[in-house]
């Protein structure tokens, strides 16, 4: 049994269906997983870290029945504003959670074999424990649920009289994604009808057919919002914007070959360059210290000048591409800063235009561009004019994603 292949990569249900009763004092009404935070729902920043761990197939979202048109609406707007490279489905939920899930699992594709089960509330959640949960459905469990261990002491308590005390070391506080072999789900879920059986969590159903539920290590930071407290996680400096920065660096020859373009502005009178694309050496420098900062490599790895679909193409186009891999990686640009060295043309006529350009295409004030032209007083190749060079620093703020925390893992279950 492998998640390797495609179609046995597991399917994510994010659950957004909730009324979120327990909330509704201090959220005006709204359902937790609609809750704005940074940009987007609580439920959207699940279904991002299912599309980063590149584990999941799909996903499938169950929103509200009464709200299934506004929510199927605005995952829509969500999916054109930022990719997630996975397809993404909206369908109305039931009365209780359970409910809810086997609405979900009847329209996951015919030919899904595992599937992730997570709670919309739960924003924090990590590509690693996605990846983690997949990982051991890959080694052959049929059920997996990422846990922690309890640092409470829990009583059973009636009447407001405690009755018992549990013994701490054999408990554990279990989490979501929860995955499983997609046929036991739905069969645990049949027999819950049948036996009207309601429960909590999907793992529940899977203990009530007698079979195996393995527990991994969950993550402390993994939190439900659930309580009025709960929302000063969303607004504590819990995870501050950390600065990054970028360098990029690219060099043109000059020859016969395409008109000399830079920050997507034409310079008339200029020697030609040679390029595969349009030649844009400024923009290509601009790309490279985006894609450094964002951790994403460098344009040879991303538009390759083997492949035909790059030829001559413009330089606006895949700065736009790499744009939209730098806010998806969770960045916010900053600030830019450009120095072009050639011993010709003569740049100065045609700073302004070039800077104004630079911001309408980076969509930043002009104080967050700056360009500079600089000779290198008739040295090198770029003295004797053979050609032009760029040196590119871009600075942003990125949202770093939480991080489990080591000693609430350190417990072997
Ligand atoms: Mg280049």
């Amino acid at each position: 049994m492998s998640v390797t292949s495609p179609q046995e990569k597991p399917w994510a249900l994010i659950l957004a269906a909730g009324q979120g009763s327990r909330l509704s004092a201090v959220t005006a009404g709204c359902a937790k997983q609609f809750l704005p935070w940074r940009g987007a729902p609580l439920y959207w920043h699940a279904a991002r870290a299912m599309s980063r761990s590149a584990a999941v197939a799909g996903l499938v979202v169950v929103f509200p029945e009464n709200q299934l048109a506004q929510a199927e609406e605005q995952l829509r707007a969500l999916c054109r504003n930022e990719d997630l490279g996975l397809p993404c489905l909206a369908v109305a939920g039931g009365r209780q959670r359970q409910d809810s899930v086997r609405l979900g699992l009847a329209a996951l594709p015919v030919r899904a074999r595992f599937v992730l089960i997570h709670d919309g509330a739960r924003p924090f959640l990590s590509p690693a424990l996605v990846r983690s949960v997949c990982e051991e459905l890959r080694r052959g469990a049929r059920a997996v649920v990422p846990a922690l261990p309890v640092t409470d002491t829990i009583k059973l308590v009636e009447d407001g009289r405690v009755t018992a005390t549990l013994p701490r070391e054999r408990l554990a506080a279990v989490q979501t994604p929860q995955g499983f072999d997609l046929a036991l789900l739905r069969q645990a879920h049949q027999h819950a009808l049948r036996t009207s059986l309601a429960v909590t969590d999907d793992a529940s159903l899977i203990e009530a057919l007698g079979q195996v539920v393995r527990i991994i290590p969950g993550e402390a930071t993994n939190v439900k919002i659930t309580y009025p407290e709960d929302m000063a996680l969303l607004q504590a400096p819990q995870m501050p914007l950390r600065p990054r920065v970028g360098m990029g660096y690219d060099v043109h020859r000059y020859g016969a070959g395409r008109p000399l373009k830079l920050g997507g502005v034409l310079i008339p009178g200029a020697p030609e360059v040679l390029a595969h694309s349009d030649g844009d050496v400024l923009l290509h420098a601009l790309m490279d210290a985006l894609l450094g900062c964002a951790g994403l490599g460098d344009i040879g790895c991303h538009f390759p000048d083997t492949d035909a679909r790059f030829e001559g193409i413009s330089s606006a186009i895949l700065l736009d591409r790499v744009l939209e891999m730098t806010r998806a990686a969770g960045l916010t640009l900053e600030h830019a800063d450009l120095t072009i060295v050639a011993q010709a043309p003569r740049l100065a006529p045609f700073r302004e235009e070039i800077r104004k350009n630079l911001c309408r295409l980076l969509d930043l004030p002009k104080e967050q561009v700056n360009l500079k032209a600089s000779t290198e007083e008739r040295l090198g190749f770029t003295g004797r004019v053979e050609g032009i060079k760029v040196y590119a620093v871009v600075s942003a703020l990125a949202a770093p994603l939480p991080r489990p925390h080591a000693a609430s893992c350190g417990r072997d279950f």
